[in-house]
């Protein structure tokens, strides 16, 4: 059961929420935020493994290519031109084999290239796992990345810690996710970047529910219009310092007893809206 937490745009809090409901939740961490992984940072994790990511590139042998071209097009990703011989952009390719399939000469061949590394832990006495993806700097695509940590999960609850926006990353950690927590912000640009998110989590068929964070107003309109629209409010996240200060310090909230509180609420309404959504 994988639960995605996503926010149509960064700094409102997504990991914040991630972190903490999965240590009140005892659920599987993963960090697939990879290019700018922060998770970690508040769990701590005793690191267990720590991986390379590699994606298969072509490379051409000159001497076997008889210049047809099925190779430049069938590239989907422009990652293959032809100008005098077949040139490879590393960074553009996807790694799909598409390539090596049509060639007729046998002339193309793949080398793994590294693109970031993935690490994986666990948090705490009870051993809650961890894991965490790192693109590269430079590097172009998380997917892959995104794709192995995902691929690691089996059955157990687990709370996908997804990019902010709403990017094919964002698609990425969303997919077979049961249901989506949204984070946003009681202001304008939080409402604007939350309509984005809805769109996409609707337009997936994915049901979800939506916690605001840094309230400071009794009467936010990022809650009144989730209360106009019937949307699921799972939680408000006060506009806090104490709550500030844990966070610069790297630490999570779920070590004051009242966030801790207010954590278990919000997993508790996640179980509720998961278990109406499923008996539709
Ligand atoms: S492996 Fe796929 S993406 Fe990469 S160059 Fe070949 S066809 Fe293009
Ligand atoms: S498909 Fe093979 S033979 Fe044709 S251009 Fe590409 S590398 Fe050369």
């Amino acid at each position: 059961m994988k639960i995605a937490v996503i926010s149509g745009k960064g700094g409102t809090g997504k990991t914040t929420v991630a972190t903490n409901l999965a240590t009140v939740m005892k659920a599987t961490y993963v960090d697939c935020d990879v290019e700018e992984p922060n998770g970690f940072i508040f769990l701590k994790p005793d690191i267990k493994e720590s991986l390379d990511v590699t994606i298969p590139v072509p490379t051409i042998d000159t001497d076997k290519c008889n210049h047809c071209k099925a190779c430049v097009d069938i590239c989907q990703f422009n990652a293959l031109i032809h100008v005098d011989k077949v040139m490879v952009f590393e960074k553009l390719c996807h790694g799909c084999g598409a390539c090596q399939a049509v060639c007729p000469t046998l002339a193309i061949t793949e080398e793994e290239r590294p693109i970031g590394r993935i690490q994986i832990g666990t948090y705490g006495e009870e051993g809650m796992a961890c894991l965490s993806g790192t693109l590269n700097l430079t590097e172009p695509m998380a997917g892959p990345i995104i794709s192995q940590l995902k691929g690691r999960l089996g059955q157990e609850t687990s709370l996908i810690d997804c990019s902010p926006g709403t990017s094919c990353n964002v698609v990425k950690g969303l997919l077979d996710a049961t249901y989506a927590i949204l984070v946003t912000e009681p202001t304008a640009f939080g409402l604007h970047d939350l309509l984005l998110a809805i769109d996409l989590v609707e337009q997936m068929s994915i049901p979800f529910g939506i916690v605001i964070n840094r309230v400071h107003e009794s009467h936010n309109q990022v809650s009144l219009y989730c209360k106009s629209k019937g949307y699921t409010l799972l939680g408000e996240i006060p506009y806090d310092r104490q709550i500030a200060t844990l966070y610069s310090n790297g630490e999570l909230l779920v070590r004051q007893s009242q966030y801790k509180a207010m954590f278990h609420e919000i997993a508790d309404g996640v179980k509720e809206a998961m278990a109406c959504s499923s008996s539709l």
